[in-house]
């Protein structure tokens, strides 16, 4: 469902992807882990369109991101396109970036009703399936300054989710949670992903979350994918000393 090829992204001097080749399947779950200014976030800015790589291409669903042929020219996506993109793609940050003026439900709604063109009754029915999925059916005339950061991250995932996306994008989703709201965020994610059918792309430093969840996980340090593989090889047979000295800081 995406796929990476030979992505290279510089920001002045500093060359932070390095001819990135990475495919996810399908309902593939892939956990990113790798040092902190590695560029695990410029990865995912990039499939999210808001970044543009310095070179190589990025396919979602079978769609090139930033170029295509139009009567045998390479022309660079226009938004509209983009747009059309972005919808396949689920995203959840580190900060939940809710509408504090509306309730949890308008939330959950405001995207199926004005990009998808949903009626407000089927939007609301979806949002009401979603919100349950995530644990908060009770909430949904609340608004966001009455929830812990646990529920708003569990709002957030339930608004992504109600677009249907192809691929669900997680970018260190539990960093700026309390220690004990943790755990209830990383459980929903554990859920969604064992139901199967979305891909999931996974940046996060919890590696006990990365080793249940993903199908791979990819190492990554200074640009460079070092090594990947299933959790049990990563984490119980690492081969590159790079990936031995990361693992250790964990134990
Ligand atoms: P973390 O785990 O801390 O989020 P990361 O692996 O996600 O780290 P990135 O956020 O992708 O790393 O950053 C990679 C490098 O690129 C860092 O050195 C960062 O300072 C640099 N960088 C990121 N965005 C920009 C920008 N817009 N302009 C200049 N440098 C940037």
């Amino acid at each position: 469902v995406v796929h990476y090829e030979k992505i290279s992204k510089t920001y002045g001097d500093l060359q932070v992807l390095k001819e990135i080749d990475l495919d996810i399947a399908p309902g593939e779950k892939v956990a990113l882990i790798g040092p902190s200014g590695s560029g695990k976030t410029t990865l995912a800015r990039l499939l999210m369109t808001l970044e543009e790589p310095t070179s190589g291409t990025i396919q979602v669903d079978g769609e090139l991101l930033w170029h295509q042929m139009v009567n045998g020219k390479l022309v660079k996506a226009n938004e509209k396109h983009l747009h059309k993109i972005r919808n396949k793609i689920g995203m959840v940050f580190q900060h939940f970036n809710l509408f504090p003026h509306m309730t949890i439900l308008r939330n959950v709604t405001a995207a199926p009703i004005h990009v998808l063109g949903m009626t407000r009754d089927d939007a609301e029915k979806q949002a009401v399936t979603m919100l349950e999925k995530v644990g908060l059916g009770d909430k949904l005339d609340a608004y966001p300054a009455q929830l812990s950061g646990g529920q708003k991250q569990r709002v957030a995932i339930a608004r992504a989710l109600v677009m249907r996306p192809k691929i669900m994008l997680f970018d260190e989703p539990t960093s700026a949670l309390d220690p004990e709201l943790v755990g209830e965020v990383l459980e929903v994610i554990k859920e969604i992903a064992h139901e199967g059918e979305m891909a999931m792309l996974l940046i996060t430093h919890e590696m006990d979350f990365a080793r249940d969840v993903a199908d791979r996980v990819v190492f990554f340090d200074e640009g460079h994918i070092i090594e990947q593989g299933p959790p049990r090889e990563i984490f119980h047979n690492p081969q590159s000393a790079r990936l031995q000295n990361f693992l250790s800081r964990f134990r």
